[in-house]
């Protein structure tokens, strides 16, 4: 079978990882730190903190934004559950804005629209979590302008984005955010195997997120309520979690960000054999806005379903059957009992289902070989013709 996404890792990669295991510290120590400050770099951000997982980076952000009940957080439908997750961690209470059809990410109409309404009702969101889906950057000036508006706050869920650009600038440079949320799994931009990453311009949101990663304990004199009494002293003022990344992991991370690079100019090459050699066929490939460029970290097909004599299921299941590792990215969250149970039907969001009942990611990684990427072609040819 050929997966939809997978790491590329190489003997550098390992180099790096074996040099970290036969050193004085495996989590806690020097790497952790200098991965930070080169994704950071990266992105043009001022600060970085390093956990774990995305999940655990969406959660210390909404932390430090201080969502606490009785808040109320928006984000897409169409995302993985842990975008949305996040907010319900913190016992605030969570939305959805329906996505925009052609660039599945959060419509800015919609939120427009819905920002008037709960204006009105007096139930503005605190915390608005944009989802750059497959790697397209949202439309974040626009966002932003909303957010000095309406007075929310901004977390960029930019688990698709590592390398992507909005207006000539990286994704992660939190231009209009607070906050932008990387994660590191295996299928992502880049991998530390499990592990995640929150930026921010903010030293404030900083300290307070590398309070939350760590139990909430500090071992700044200056955040103490009182003197230390000795060497050994440290206060918890807060409490926070065991989210830490490994050097161990860091080091892998560190290493693959020297072929970030490389793996985007890869992806975006299959992205553009793609849509060169599937043009003809009854599918509605990738929109791709002005002012930005995607890391594509997925390739997102739709059927038209009007001009096909089989269903989305039906030819999502002969690709499967053919060897070609197809996904769906995503369920709409909701969709899942979890969130029916809150209230949730699946009529709420019909630009989401609509995505739902037509959608299929193709393969796309760095290591994807031509022959494979032709014979995703060929079968997906053969299939709809
Ligand atoms: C992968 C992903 C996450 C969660 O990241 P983990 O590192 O798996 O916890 C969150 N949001 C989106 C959109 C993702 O794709």
């Amino acid at each position: 079978m050929i997966p939809y996404g997978k790491q590329s890792v190489n003997q550098k990669d390992i180099d790096a990882v074996v040099r970290v295991l036969k050193s004085d510290f495996i989590t806690q120590g020097p790497i952790v730190p200098e991965f930070e400050k080169h994704v950071a770099c990266f992105c043009c951000a001022k600060y970085a903190v390093a956990v774990n997982s995305g999940t655990s980076a969406l959660h210390i952000a909404c932390l430090a934004l201080d969502v606490t009940p009785g808040d109320i957080v928006w984000t897409s439908p169409v995302t993985f559950v842990a975008s949305s997750n996040c907010a319900l961690f913190c016992g605030a209470s969570i939305d959805f804005v329906d996505i925009d059809p052609k660039t599945f990410n959060i419509s800015v109409p919609a939120l427009k629209a819905k920002l008037v309404e709960a204006n009105m009702k007096n139930c503005l969101p605190k915390v608005v979590i944009p989802v750059h889906l497959t790697g397209q950057s949202c439309e974040m000036n626009e966002i932003g302008k909303l957010a000095a508006k309406y007075g929310f706050r901004i977390i960029e869920d930019a688990s698709h984005a590592l390398g992507s650009t909005f207006q000539n600038s990286p994704v992660g440079s939190c231009e209009y955010s607070d906050i932008t949320v990387l994660s590191f799994h295996p299928v992502k931009l880049i991998t530390t195997g499990e592990g995640g990453m929150a930026m921010t311009n903010s030293k404030e949101l900083a300290r307070k997120m590398s309070l939350y990663r760590s139990h909430g304990i500090t071992r700044e004199p200056d955040e103490m309520t009182k003197k230390p009494d000795g060497p050994w002293y440290y206060q918890q003022i807060a409490l926070g979690y065991n989210y830490r990344m490994t050097d161990i992991q860091a080091a892998l991370g560190l290493s693959q960000l020297d072929r970030l690079n490389q793996f985007v100019a890869k992806r975006q090459e299959i992205a553009y054999f793609y849509y060169e050699q599937l043009k003809d066929l009854p599918l509605i490939l990738p929109y791709q806005i002005d002012n930005q460029k995607s890391a594509f970290h997925l390739f997102v097909i739709q059927l038209k379903l009007g001009e096909i004599k089989k269903t989305h299921r039906q030819v999502f299941e002969e690709l499967r059957n053919q060897g070609i590792g197809v996904n769906l990215h995503y369920m709409p969250v909701h969709t899942q009992p979890y969130y029916q149970s809150l209230g949730f039907t699946d009529n709420d969001f019909p630009c989401a289902m609509q995505y739902y009942r037509t959608s299929i990611s193709l393969p796309i990684f760095p290591d994807l070989s031509s022959q494979d990427m032709n014979t995703v072609v060929r079968t997906l040819k053969s299939i709809l013709q």
